[in-house]
């Protein structure tokens, strides 16, 4: 056997560094790896290593007896023995004998934890014929190897998890003192060293004290190799993360390596950080679920709704205000007020800026305008903005409510113009009747008063005067016309006056006209324009006779300081026109869009000045439609008026 004893090997530095990771026994080992020793016993004088060279010279011819006492392995070498011994009792020494014919020299060194523990011995054994090592450099290394063991040990108390070695015997190797701590295990409870009565004072911690105990015993099976970790949870609370190796010398097994970790804190924060995503994912299933409920509401409810954000953009919106700016709700959420509703954003953003500023809401303002979606129509809504708060009272937006009105409006308004025509027609009605009795009284006072003269005459035995009949015919002829123009608007109004047309030559036609019309008047004087050609066209003779008679009474008769009437008939282009001109009172402007609707009388005409129902130009301007013409005024206030009809030429 040859071998090297001068100075620390080459790797040393590595373990050394490495060294935090280590076990007592593992440090035993490792001083051995750094020695090269030859033999290895622990502290209990057991073989923890052997050369198999120096294993077969004490006649191990099997490989390294681990675990067996000393004694019994190294019978045949007696002299190695007696410096083993004197190791384990804490002194070192140097040691020689023979051994098949070869003299071998031995360098045992005892090996210390830090708290001064005898972890073991170590042995290095070399021939002499190999030349000898300075004693300086042995000493070197040894105080170098103890130097480092210390801090082996050191560090292997310091370090945070609870350490314990147990070897192939169920004894414990070693331990640090943060095990003893974790598991409440005295010295005087690990003294023997017996890793089954340790595990049976420390399972009673455990929570499930038989699988933690058949776990150990398992993996201390020398066949159990793996390297495995699993959760240990305690009766008090606490949760160690158990991790188990095996101790290997070479590639030999000689026990294994329990490490515990505390990692309760750890646990519970996971178990806490868990708990707290739990309680964060249905905190937000449950605002999803309002928020879907609450979108459902919004989105049938038939006003419009939004939520706009401080920067005036739409946060939310249902469809019904979407809707009003011609879009889809997805399209307007995240836009810009100003750029979804240009045509009201210079109304309504300082409206939301003031209820932003002022935390007070704007309730029920009325606003018209035009939409996208319906253009060029005026739209009515009933508006109001409500701040929208957080729980803290902070001001997130404002929440809008649109709600639509142009219909009542509309309802409105048809409702007024109605209640209005309700009122005008009871006006109408009213002013009828009282012109009705009026202008039906007036001539029957003259044909009464002509009655009784003519009874008085007959009474008297004389002749009737002949002005008296004519006087109370003129009333009748009077009375007969009122009557008639009351009938024709009726049926007018039935839709039952009826034509019966036939061609006539207009200038035959005005001719007859004007010889049957007599007017009294000094004041006044009437011209006809005759046409050059007769003009012929289809019409009722009755009935267009009573449009210009009709036409050339109200020219008299609203000419009250007298002037020419003229009347003319032409043709203007495939039509023949008829026109009565006077110089009378005129029309006022606004009146005169009235004038052929039933019962009207323009306001500068009363009826205490000029008699008349009001209905002449009405039937005139149906029987003139009905001939398929036209008829319209022209007039000036106090210069005249000047009445045209048109027909079709008969062709
Ligand atoms: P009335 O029996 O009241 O004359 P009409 O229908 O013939 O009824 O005329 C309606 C109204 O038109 C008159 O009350 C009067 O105010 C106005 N009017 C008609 N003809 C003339 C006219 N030639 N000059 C001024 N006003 C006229």
């Amino acid at each position: 056997m040859k071998g090297d004893m001068s100075t620390v090997p080459p790797g040393w530095e590595v373990l050394a560094r490495s060294r935090a990771t280590h076990s007592p026994p593992e440090l035993l080992l490792q001083v051995a790896a750094g020695l090269r020793a030859t033999l290895v016993v622990d502290s209990r004088g057991r073989i923890v290593w052997m050369d198999p060279v120096l294993a077969g010279a004490a006649g191990w011819r099997d490989g390294a007896p681990a675990g067996h006492p000393m004694e019994e392995v190294l019978g045949g070498l007696p002299w190695l023995k007696h410096a083993l011994d004197t190791a384990l009792e804490g002194t070192e020494g140097l040691c020689e004998g023979h051994e098949h014919g070869q003299r071998l020299s031995a360098v045992v060194v005892p090996v210390f934890g830090e708290d001064g523990t005898q972890l073991g011995v170590c042995a290095r054994l070399r021939t002499l014929d190999t030349p000898k090592q300075p004693p300086a450099g042995e000493r070197q290394a040894r105080e170098h190897l103890e130097h480092q063991t210390s801090v082996l040990r050191a560090t292997f108390d310091s370090i945070a998890d609870g350490v314990i070695v147990v070897d192939l015997s169920r004894r414990i190797t070693a331990f640090n003192k943060r095990f003893q701590e974790m598991w409440g295990l005295t010295d005087e409870m690990l003294e023997e060293r017996d890793a089954e009565k340790a595990l049976a004072s420390a399972a009673p911690l455990v929570k499930d004290p038989e699988r933690f105990v058949a776990g150990i015993l398992r993996r201390m099976l020398p066949s159990s190799e793996a390297e495995n970790s699993d959760i240990v949870e305690l009766r008090d609370g606490r949760v160690f993360e158990r991790k188990s190796l095996p101790q290997r010398l070479g590639d030999t097994i000689i026990g294994r390596v329990w490490s515990y970790r505390d990692v309760t804190v750890e646990r519970h924060a996971q178990a806490e950080q868990a708990r707290l995503l739990a309680a964060e994912q249905s905190a937000r299933e449950r605002l999803e679920e309002s928020f879907a409920v609450l979108d459902t509401f919004l989105n049938h409810a038939p006003i419009g709704l939004g939520f706009i954000g401080k920067d005036l953009r739409f946060l939310r919106l249902n469809d019904a205000l979407a809707a009003l700016h011609g879009r889809r709700r997805e399209e307007e959420i995240g836009r810009l007020v100003r750029e979804m509703t240009p045509h009201v954003a210079s109304t309504v953003e300082p409206l939301m800026r003031q209820v932003m500023e002022t935390g007070r809401p704007i309730i029920g303002l009325d606003m018209t305008g035009e939409v996208p979606a319906t253009p060029g129509q005026q739209r009515h809504w009933h508006v109001s903005y409500y701040p929208v708060r957080t729980a803290g009272g902070g001001i997130l937006g404002v929440g809008a409510v649109v709600v639509e009105v142009t219909a009542e409006r509309h309802a409105q308004a048809e409702r007024e113009r109605l209640l209005r025509e309700a009122r005008e027609a009871v006006r109408i009605r009213d002013d009828f009747l009282s012109i009705a009795a009026h202008e039906l009284k007036t001539p029957l006072t003259p044909l009464k008063l002509h009655l009784q003269m003519m009874k008085a005459q007959v009474g008297a035995g004389r002749l009737v005067a002949q002005h008296h009949v004519d006087k109370a015919l003129t009333q009748v002829s009077r009375l007969a016309v009122l009557v008639n123009d009351l009938l024709d608007a009726s049926r007018i109004q039935a839709g039952r006056l009826e034509l019966c047309r036939e061609p006539l030559s207009l200038r035959e036609f005005v001719r007859e006209v004007l010889s049957d019309f007599r007017s009294t008047s000094p004041l006044h004087s009437l011209e006809f324009e005759e046409p050059g050609e007769p003009l012929v066209v289809m019409a009722d003779r009755g009935r267009l006779a009573q449009v210009l008679t009709n036409l050339l009474e109200n020219a008299f008769k609203y000419s009250p300081t007298g002037g020419t009437v003229h009347l003319r008939a032409e043709r203007v282009g495939g039509e023949a026109r008829v026109s009565v001109r006077d110089e009378g009172i005129g029309i006022p402007e606004d009146q005169q869009a009235h004038l052929f609707e039933r019962f009207f009388r323009a306001r500068n005409a009363p009826i205490s000045g000029f008699g008349g129902l009001g209905l002449g130009l009405y039937i005139c301007h149906d029987i003139i439609e009905r001939h398929g013409g036209r008829i319209w005024v022209e007039s000036r206030l106090e210069h005249g008026s000047t009445f045209h009809f048109s027909l079709p030429l008969a062709s």
